[in-house]
């Protein structure tokens, strides 16, 4: 989306609030972090157009020096302690509402390990001392099975990521991520059963009052 388009996209969710006034609306955006621009960030989409929620998600990170993109088709365990740093520092910036999709990892790390349950744990431990949110995405189960070794899973939702979640009782979202309207809650029943089985806390329910209304 370019700059330009903000002033238009935030003109449509006032034009949504008026003919849907039944719908609680909260107007935000799923934005990367970088350091150099959490500022302008908190200025620009929480200060002057007034937006209650920003996703922080973490498509790309720093290793050694370089972007590195989670998309990518390997992730060795000196880049998943990166991708983990990474999305700590972010969660530190201290202007993301809640974390999308923080287990994308598992897009491009095959093979449950040691490491990547020492990451998850040092993930959810810092969620929740800066009280964030995580989200469950129902984009990763739009996009299917894949084939992990053995075993057939999600690249996202990565099960024994959300173990641990439930383990130390972090606050869960279920989002849709819609890429499309025809999305906005599609595979999000899937990701609610999901949370359910695991006995996560999901706070769906209790996000808009806890976390929106705060700011
Ligand atoms: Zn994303």
């Amino acid at each position: 989306m370019e700059l330009d388009l903000l002033p238009l996209y935030m003109r449509e969710f006032d034009d949504a609030r008026t003919k849907y006034p039944q719908l609680k609306i909260v107007a935000g955006l799923e934005c990367e972090y970088d350091k150099d621009m959490v500022q302008f960030q908190r200025d620009t989409f929480l200060g002057q157009c007034g937006m209650k929620c920003i996703a922080g998600a973490i498509h790309s990170f720093k290793h050694n020096g370089e972007w590195r993109n989670t998309f990518a088709t390997t992730m060795d365990n000196a880049e998943l302690h990166s991708y983990t740093d990474y999305l700590i520092e972010a969660m530190n910036a201290g202007v993301f509402t809640f974390l999308a999709h923080p287990d994308l990892f598992g897009v491009c790390h095959k093979g449950w390990d040691a490491e990547c349950d020492a990451c998850s744990r040092a993930i959810v431990q810092s969620a929740i001392q800066h009280d964030l949110p995580l989200e469950i995405n129902a984009n990763g189960v739009r996009k299917g099975l894949m084939q992990d070794g053995e075993i057939k899973r999600f690249q996202y939702p990565w099960r024994p990521f959300w173990e641990i979640v439930g383990e130390y009782g972090g606050k869960v979202l279920c989002n849709s991520d819609a890429h499309t309207p025809t999305q906005i809650w599609e595979k999000c029943d899937e990701c609610m059963e999901f949370a359910r089985e695991l006995g996560l806390n999901i706070v769906n329910d209790t996000f808009y009052e806890e976390s929106i209304l705060k700011r």
